[in-house]
C-alpha cells in the first residue's frame, strides 16, 4: 500500500538536510530519501574552511554528520534509498522508491545536488578505477609517494592538488588557461607548495597506461598546448579530473523545467519550480554559486515555502 506524506525530500546534502530541519519544525513530518551518496558532495571534500560555525575549518564528512544529526534530532525521518520514478503530473505526487515502495506526497523538495563531470578522454574509461578518478579524497591514498596530475583550475582542482601534495611526491595541475578560476586563498597556497607544478595553457588529450594480465595502470597524461598545439606527455601514476559538476536531474526530465545545462529552473527569489508544490534547492538549481552554505540556505527556503504552500492550499 502506498504511503502518504506531507513532504518528501529527495537528497541528503546540505540542502536536503536543511529542508528537513525547516519542514520538521513546521510539523510536516518530512520523509527524506538520502540517495546513493548519503551526505552528498561534501562527504568527499577533505577540508572545508568556509562553512559557518566551524572556525579553523572541518572535514566535509564532519560537517555533514552534524547537519544530519541536527535534522534527525528535530524528527526528520530518513531512509537510505533512492527515488526511482516521479510523477508530477497531478497533486498529490506519486513517487516510487528503488525498492518499489510508493510514496504519495503533498509537496516534494528536490535536493539531488550534482556530481563530478568527466572529460571523456581516450583511455579514461579503460583506466577508470585503475588510476583515473574524480575524487582525490576517496582515492588519493592509493598514490602515496607517487606522481599525480589534477586537471582543472577551479576550487575543486586546487583543493585536490593541495590534498594530494601531502601524499604524493609530485602533483601536476593541468589547466587550459593561464589563470586559475578558483579562490585567491587556494591559488596562493597552491603556488607556494613546492611539490605542485602548474602546467598552464594545456589541454588534456589522452590518458596512457599499460595492462599486464588483469592488472592495469596509468602511466601518463598526454597534453597539448592550447595555442601552439605542441604535445608532451606527463609521466604520472594517477589522473584526477576536477572540471566541474553536472546536476543530478535525469529523474525529472520532461516534468520540471531545466536550463540547457540540466539545472532545474526556480522562480526568482524562490525555490518554486514550474510545478506547484514541487520545490528545488541546492546545487541542483544553482549553476552560479554552488557553495555548501548557499545550498543549506536554499534548503531552508524550500522548507519554508513548502510549509507556506500547504497552509495556503
Ligand atoms: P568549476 O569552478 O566549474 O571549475 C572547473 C574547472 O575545470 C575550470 O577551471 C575549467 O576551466 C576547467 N574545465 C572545464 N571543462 C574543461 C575541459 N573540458 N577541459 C579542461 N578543463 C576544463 O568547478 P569546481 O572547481 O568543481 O567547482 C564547482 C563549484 O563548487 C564552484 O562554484 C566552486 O566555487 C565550488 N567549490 C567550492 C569549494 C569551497 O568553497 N571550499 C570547494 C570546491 C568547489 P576554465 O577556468 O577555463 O573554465
Amino acid at each position: 500500500m502506498a504511503r502518504e506524506v506531507k513532504c518528501l525530500i529527495i537528497g541528503s546534502g546540505p540542502a536536503g538536510y536543511m529542508a528537513g530541519v525547516y519542514t520538521a519544525r513546521a510539523d510536516l513530518k518530512p520523509l527524506l530519501i538520502e540517495g546513493m551518496q548519503q551526505g552528498g558532495q561534501l562527504t568527499i571534500t577533505n577540508e572545508v574552511e568556509n562553512f559557518p560555525g566551524f572556525p579553523g575549518g572541518a572535514g566535509g564528512p564532519v560537517i555533514m554528520d552534524k547537519l544530519r544529526e541536527q535534522a534527525l534530532k528535530l524528527g526528520v525521518e530518513m531512509q537510505p534509498k533512492s527515488v526511482a520514478k516521479v510523477d508530477f503530473s497531478s497533486r498529490p505526487f506519486h513517487c516510487q522508491l528503488d525498492d518499489g515502495e510508493e510514496i504519495i506526497a503533498e509537496t516534494v523538495i528536490v535536493a539531488t545536488g550534482a556530481s563530478a563531470r568527466w572529460l571523456h578522454l581516450p583511455g579514461e574509461d579503460e583506466f577508470r578505477g585503475f588510476g583515473v578518478s574524480t575524487c582525490a579524497t576517496c582515492d588519493g591514498n592509493f598514490f602515496r609517494n607517487k606522481t599525480t596530475v589534477v586537471i582543472g583550475g577551479g576550487d575543486t582542482a586546487l583543493e585536490d592538488a593541495l590534498y594530494l601534495s601531502q601524499l604524493c611526491t609530485k602533483v601536476y595541475i593541468v589547466h587550459r588557461r593561464d589563470q586559475f578560476r578558483g579562490t585567491v586563498a587556494l591559488q596562493k597556497s597552491v603556488l607556494a607548495t613546492p611539490n605542485i607544478e602548474v602546467v598552464w595553457s594545456h589541454v588534456p588529450v589522452e590518458i596512457t597506461g599499460e595492462q599486464k594480465g588483469f592488472i592495469k595502470k596509468v602511466t601518463g597524461l598526454k597534453v597539448k598546448h592550447a595555442q601552439t598545439g605542441e604535445e608532451r606527455t606527463l609521466e604520472v601514476d594517477g589522473v584526477f579530473e576536477a572540471i566541474g559538476v553536472v546536476p543530478t536531474t535525469e529523474l525529472f526530465k520532461g516534468q520540471l523545467d531545466m536550463n540547457e545545462q540540466g539545472y532545474l529552473i526556480t522562480k526568482p527569489d524562490s525555490t518554486r519550480t514550474n510545478v506547484e508544490g514541487v520545490f528545488a534547492a541546492g546545487d541542483v538549481q544553482d549553476p552560479v554559486f554552488r557553495q555548501a552554505v548557499i545550498a543549506a540556505g536554499t534548503g531552508s527556503m524550500a522548507g519554508i515555502e513548502a510549509s507556506r504552500f500547504l497552509m495556503e492550499n
